[in-house]
């Protein structure tokens, strides 16, 4: 007897398997992040064709296939998100989302406050005209549900509670006396944004207007923690502009290791 599952999901990655055939990640709500192969997708005829773009919500009816890969049997679309393949800016803050969500999740490992979150940020980036914003302000709120949203209020070191400026060294935040490698700073006015972003029924993304400064900061900021804690680069340029310097950064490498340097 083939256990089949359900689900409710969103594809996060996609990639060819064959001419015909496509390999999915789904983040789901009860089972978390699942690989499914879909046969035949590509097939003119299929009813799985069309289903499984990036970005598309979906219910589906799987089974397991051989290791941590699974079979999808059926697929019904819930939400197209046509809104965000229609425009590049929001299809790369919806890759920013996706390639949150996918570093930092085990396989099926099931997280329903995040998944709930990932539909939001979607839905917002769907109909907004900040797209990139939208996701800046998303990406704290994901790292915060995963529980890795570092403490930003004292310093890690001598406890010092931080009032203005201070330091993100890839582990933990420091006073500016308290730094010992290069970090990413984060002015007092972006910590503030953070405060906004993260409390409980705060604005949305789409009511704040922070100064591209303090959206530089955050996003340099929520890479940084990406990076840290997943162990890989960050392959989204959510945006790539070093308001310290005033020059454009390559905000693919590192952005611990390519801050501005304090002082
Ligand atoms: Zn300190």
């Amino acid at each position: 007897m083939v256990d089949i599952r359900k689900a409710e999901g969103v594809v996060i990655r996609r990639r060819l398997f064959s001419d015909t055939s496509l390999i999915a990640t789904f983040f789901t709500d009860r089972f978390g992040k699942v690989r499914v192969i879909a046969k035949g997708a590509l097939r003119r005829g299929s009813p799985l064709r069309g289903k499984l773009d990036l970005f598309m919500r979906n219910s589906i009816l799987f089974y397991h296939g051989r290791g941590d890969l699974h079979i999808v049997k059926e697929c019904d679309t819930i939400g197209s998100y046509g809104g965000i393949r229609d425009d590049l800016d929001r299809i790369v803050a919806a890759s920013y989302i996706a390639e949150i969500v996918d570093g930092l999740t085990l396989p099926e490992a099931p997280d329903g406050s995040l998944y709930a979150l990932l539909v939001q940020s979607l839905a917002a980036l769907n109909a907004s005209d900040r797209p990139v914003q939208v996701a800046a302000c998303f990406a704290p709120r994901l790292l915060s549900v995963l529980g890795i949203f570092p403490r930003y209020s004292s310093c890690a070191e001598c406890g010092e509670r931080l009032e203005g400026e201070r330091f993100y060294d890839g582990a933990s935040f420091r006073c500016k006396g308290c730094l010992s490698r290069p970090a990413a700073a984060v002015s007092g006015g972006t910590a503030a944004l953070i405060d906004r972003i993260l409390s409980p029924g705060g604005p949305g993304p789409d009511a704040l207007s922070p100064p591209a400064e303090q959206l530089s900061e955050l996003v340099a900021l929520s890479s940084a923690i990406f990076e840290a804690e997943s162990g890989r680069r960050m392959k989204t340029r959510l945006m790539a502009w070093c308001p310290a310097a005033g020059r454009a950064v390559d905000e693919g490498r590192n952005p611990v290791q390519n801050a501005c340097k304090p002082g």
